[in-house]
């Protein structure tokens, strides 16, 4: 759909736990088979953001972003404002709130987006609403029945239980966003995903977000620059003009953008090419990291400056992570919230760092450690990441940090990383580990 009506247009991601309905919703409300995005389901994790356009309720454009794989949401909802306006969370009510449901939320929370819920599967036999809902409004999101804001609506992808109701709900989040685009100003978008196609060069699927996008028009979209030499709709079709909330894909950049990188239309080619290059000085030079650490944030505290601690948790069992969440949020005083952002059981992972470096927060690991490329992502983004094995010292850190009393930290030095590969146990001894190192050294004194 090339909308060039001037309504306003709402960008809808769809988020929430694999298999809970995320792309049979999406093409319930589509309303068509959308051939396109089983195709790119079929080839699973490859392509990265599959999408649809979408007619609300009184010919309101809105683009419907499908993400198939969790990563990419948090992502794009990382990427900030330019991506999406509003979530759509898809919980099964048969199988209710699970881990990437967890992270959606406080991903979604985070950037600011409004969330709306779609209970799905309603049509089976041991769908259960309102576990979902209790589920969920303690997560924060209390529905509307109960005194909360939060718009629940229970659908069924598969019998079309809701999906109006859905959409009127989307309407009337947008109309409380006062979102509005203008057809008739220059092109503004946000790259969702680009490849490198062998016949065809530099491919960036770009979500016009307000003004006109045309073939021929000059654009930049971070380091990148060129004239849009085609563009295909969301069904492959070739279209000359693309309006507000419409995703596209767009050939002619010389080089790849980033995903969430934003895309202009200039005036001409000298203009794209110099604002390119500006953008390449830039991404040469190392990011200064925001302050993050509970040093830091100590030193900002006592300024006056912050006054909120934002903590990612984790843990190696639920009962500590419930426990540690209480006591830390329990630490709040007059003067400086502690909010636990997200909290989870498991490993410390990327996600993890990415959410808590868009939120400037730190992370607090109980009995769990950082997993795959974490640690040097944390050190990149200047993400502090601690860890404990008694909960006390958890909380005497960080009560010392809002007090200005914090104590020079032990400091954990990574020196290696190693790969559990078998265990097997000795009596008398215990479980011995088959390992291989897959990074740095391992030390006989190290711990
Ligand atoms: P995604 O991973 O969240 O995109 O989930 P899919 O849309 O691929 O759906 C996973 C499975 O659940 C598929 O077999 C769907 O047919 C099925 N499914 C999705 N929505 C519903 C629903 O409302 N009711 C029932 N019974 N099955 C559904």
């Amino acid at each position: 759909m090339s909308s060039l009506s001037g309504d306003s247009a709402v960008i809808i991601g769809t988020a929430g736990h694999i298999d809970h309905g995320k792309t049979t919703l999406v093409r319930a409300l589509t309303g068509t088979d959308c051939d396109r995005l089983d195709e790119e389901k079929r080839r699973g994790i490859t392509i990265v953001l599959g999408f649809a356009s979408l007619a609300l309720p009184c010919g309101r454009p809105a683009g419907i972003v499908d993400v198939p794989g969790h990563e990419k949401f948090v992502r794009t909802m990382v990427a900030g404002a330019g991506g999406v306006d509003v979530a759509l969370l898809v919980v099964s009510a048969e199988e209710g709130v699970m881990p990437q449901t967890r992270e959606a939320v406080s991903h979604s929370q985070a950037a600011g987006v409004p969330i709306i819920i779609a209970v799905n599967k309603m049509d089976r036999p041991d769908a259960q609403p309102d576990k979902v809902m209790n589920e969920l409004a303690a997560l924060g999101l209390t529905p509307e029945d109960w005194g909360g804001e939060s718009i629940y609506v229970p659908t069924s992808a598969i019998t079309g239980q809701g999906i109006e109701t859905l959409l009127e709900s989307v309407l009337l989040t947008a109309e409380v966003l006062e979102l509005s685009a203008n057809p008739e100003i220059p092109a503004e978008g946000v790259v969702l995903e680009a490849k490198l196609d062998r016949g065809r060069g530099v491919v960036a699927n770009v979500l016009v977000r307000d003004g006109s996008l045309e073939a021929g028009d000059y654009v930049v979209a971070g380091t990148a620059w060129g004239r849009v030499r085609a563009m295909t709709d969301d069904r492959g079709k070739s279209v000359k003009v693309a309006g507000p909330a419409t995703p596209v894909e767009v050939l002619g950049l010389d080089q790849m953008p980033e995903a969430g990188d934003k895309l202009y239309k200039v005036t001409d080619a000298k203009k794209a090419q110099e604002v390119a290059e500006g953008n390449r000085e830039k991404a040469k030079t190392p990011k200064v990291a925001a302050p993050r650490t509970l040093e830091q944030i100590q030193a900002m505290m006592q300024s006056g400056d912050q006054h909120e601690l934002k903590l990612v948790v984790k843990t190696d069992v639920h009962g500590s992570l419930e426990a540690l969440n209480k006591s830390l949020e329990e630490l709040s005083t007059e003067k400086v919230r502690v909010s636990v952002i997200h909290g989870g059981v498991g490993g410390i992972t990327e996600r993890d760092v990415m959410l808590a470096s868009a939120s400037d927060g730190i992370i607090i690991g109980f009995n769990t450690r950082p997993m795959g490329k974490a640690n040097s992502m944390a050190k990149k983004e200047g993400v502090d990441i601690r860890s404990y094995n008694v909960i006390y010292e958890a909380l005497n850190d960080v009560k010392a940090a809002m007090a200005g009393l914090l104590a020079p930290k032990l400091v954990e030095k990574d020196v290696g990383q190693a790969e559990v590969r078998e265990t097997f146990g000795i009596p008398k001894i215990g479980t011995i580990a088959g390992c291989m190192v897959t990074d740095g050294k391992i030390l006989r004194s190290g711990r």
